[in-house]
């Protein structure tokens, strides 16, 4: 059966000493919690001293992105061969920010989970529609399309490793957070259609997180919903109290 994972997404933020010292807060604020794993995507710079602080702890490290290709010539890239080697477990793909500012495509983002599955490392497949999408009654075809387009070509013991985190767009950084009835009805679409593409018991074993503007006040009630496994959180993961709280939701 599937895991709960709550994920943080720092994005383009702490210093390689903040980081060190949230995730040791972090990790003593989680000590004693079971049933959910915690991870938390570090920027680049981080990550291996990231990977040390949570060492022997629940916590886990997520890359926010990476290249498809396990090394060449790709000036500024990072390949999943060397995240694995120092120790990280997962990498967030396809987020909203990334497809909007850095114009990755569902083909490029499907490249880099292959690429990460062929190396042990577990994709974080990020789907969702723009407020407008939704305005127009499109946000089953855009998840669709996002979750087509990132599983494409995967064999169902390969799709069963990958997290999807169905994050509206128009809910990411906003404070706007879709209601865990809209965010359930998504979820339970995306489960229906990986029954379709897959099958009822691959379907069954794959998280399905909700990310956009989930907090401490609202983390409980929107990972209560059935088809709701978890979430990837921005804001609210930057702090280490903060985290701890959007964690215990999940319990
Ligand atoms: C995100 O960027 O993945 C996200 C969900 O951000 P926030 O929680 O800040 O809306």
């Amino acid at each position: 059966m599937r895991r709960k994972i709550v994920a943080g997404n720092w994005k383009m933020n702490k210093t390689n000493a903040e980081a060190v010292e949230t995730l040791k807060k972090l990790a003593a604020n989680i000590a004693d919690i079971k049933g959910v794993s915690v991870v938390i995507g570090a920027p680049f710079t981080t990550l291996s001293d990231a990977v040390k602080a949570v060492e022997g702890t629940n916590v886990e490290i997520a890359a926010q992105n990476c290249n498809p290709k396990d090394s060449g010539a790709y000036t500024g890239e990072i390949s999943p061969v060397m995240l694995k080697a120092i120790g990280v477990n997962y990498v967030i793909l396809g987020h909203s920010e990334r497809r909007e500012y850095y114009g990755e495509t569902n083909e490029f983002v499907n490249e880099k989970v292959k690429a990460c599955l062929a190396h042990g490392l577990t994709p974080i497949l990020c789907v969702g529609e723009k407020l407008e999408d939704r305005e127009a009654g499109n946000t089953e075809a855009v998840v669709e399309d996002h979750t087509r387009g990132g599983f494409a070509g995967l064999t169902k013991e390969e799709a069963a490793k990958v997290v999807v985190a169905y994050e509206p767009v128009w809910a990411i950084g906003t404070g706007k957070t879709a209601t865990p009835e809209q965010a359930q009805e998504v979820h339970a679409f995306i489960r229906k259609l990986l029954t379709s593409m897959y099958d009822a018991e691959t379907a069954a074993e794959i998280t399905v997180q909700y990310g956009g503007s989930m907090n401490a006040a609202n983390a409980a009630e929107l990972m209560a919903k059935e088809d709701i496994d978890g979430g990837l959180v921005g804001g609210a993961s930057l702090d280490a109290d903060t985290f701890a709280i959007v964690v215990k939701g999940a319990l």
